[in-house]
């Protein structure tokens, strides 16, 4: 029998089976404070007698990471992490520190089957679907490497997560409990390349999370050529998907916007951006593209006075905008590169 994932269970849950195995219910509040402490086995559970350790063993395992290589920036201090997974595996977290505290960017997915054009988890291609206690082990183990507490996460890393929607769904409930890391979903962001029925489903569900919003181009023909989700949901489609997401949850949308040279960021698709984003509560990043040399588009970012006029269009306009820091240049921060280059030394 498939041994059960336990650090994917709600306390409840534990609770409840614990009971129908027999267990006092004390013992499965015991076991679940380990996991939230972030140990990686059952013999790690000292207050357990060893009967239970060995019943347990039989039924659950714990999923975790283990460190396989870390990055420190030179210039910021951001950490970039390679994990490798209980089946071999690897995934991308990044950990950046704020004024306000440390966000961390985890991976929902082991590569992504998007295949944006940019992107170099795209680029890769897609392995597996994460579970919901292997994004949580991502926090812990950085928690727990560096001595820290994470305040905020983004999942912009590896993968889509609307296209791991119910472990991505599970894993929110779980971050954001009191009994387990508890991080409000106020300090979560969720950022989509534009799976639209996830998007309605997701506004059902009422998350006071920051949802984000891959958009990249603002027409079809440019969105289409280097995001292949947009030929099965057109922009039109996605805007109107976000603004029933706004009125359902009251909540501002992110939109990411990576300004690539001479394909997405002249004045033109700055004033279309506009006037698609009128009266939406919102907010835009401009983020000048980055380590793209290896996309066969032959791509390059935009320079800065580029993007700047960009800035001075959309403000003009009256769209909130701002430009995106670059965290971690020197470490190939952005999620997908370090994987990919692991992977170019391993064939
Ligand atoms: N799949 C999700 C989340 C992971 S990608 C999504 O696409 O939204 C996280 C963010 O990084 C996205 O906004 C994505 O478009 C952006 N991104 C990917 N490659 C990039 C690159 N080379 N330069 C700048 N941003 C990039
Ligand atoms: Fe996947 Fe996001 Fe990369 Fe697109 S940008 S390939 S959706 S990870």
């Amino acid at each position: 029998m498939a041994l059960v994932d336990i650090k994917s269970m709600f306390k409840a849950e534990i609770l409840e089976a614990f009971k129908n195995a027999g267990y006092p219910a004390y013992r499965a509040s015991q076991v679940y404070l380990w996991l939230v402490k972030g140990v990686k086995s059952f013999d790690e559970m000292r207050n357990l007698p060893k009967g239970l350790i060995s019943e347990l063993k039989e039924k659950y395992y714990i999923a975790g990471v283990e460190i396989e290589r870390k990055l420190i920036s030179k210039i910021d201090g951001t950490i970039k992490y390679l994990f490798r997974l209980n089946d071999g595996e690897h995934i991308e977290a990044v950990v950046m520190s704020y004024k306000h505290g440390y966000t961390i960017c985890i991976s929902t997915q082991v590569g992504c089957k998007m295949g944006c054009k940019f992107c170099a988890t795209g680029m890769g291609g897609f392995s597996r679907n994460l579970t919901a206690s292997e994004m949580i082990s991502q926090i812990k183990e950085a928690e727990l490497d560096n001595e820290i507490r994470i305040s905020n996460v983004v999942l912009m890393g590896m993968g889509e997560p609307l296209d791991n929607y119910k472990n991505v769904v599970k894993f929110l409930r779980l971050v954001s409990s009191k009994e387990n890391l508890n991080i409000g979903m106020r300090h979560i962001s969720l950022s989509t390349c534009g799976i639209i029925d996830k998007i309605y489903e997701l506004a059902e569900e009422k998350f006071q999370l920051t949802l984000s919003i891959s958009l990249h181009a603002s027409d079809d023909l440019t969105r289409s050529k280097i995001m292949p989700i947009n030929n099965k949901y057109n922009l039109d489609e996605l805007l109107t998907a976000c603004r029933l997401y706004i009125s359902k949850t009251n909540r501002r949308i992110s939109f990411e916007y990576a300004m690539i040279a001479g394909v997405n960021d002249s004045d033109e698709c700055a004033k279309c951006l506009a006037e698609k984003l009128r009266g939406m509560l919102c907010h835009v990043n401009l983020i000048p593209a980055n380590g793209i040399d290896f996309a066969p588009g032959n791509y390059k970012k935009s320079g800065m006075e580029r993007i700047k006029k960009f800035v001075n269009i959309l403000e003009k306009y009256g769209i909130n905008v701002t430009i995106r820091r670059t965290l971690g240049a020197d470490i190939n921060a952005s999620c997908g590169q370090l994987r990919r280059s692991t992977k170019k030394v391993e064939v």
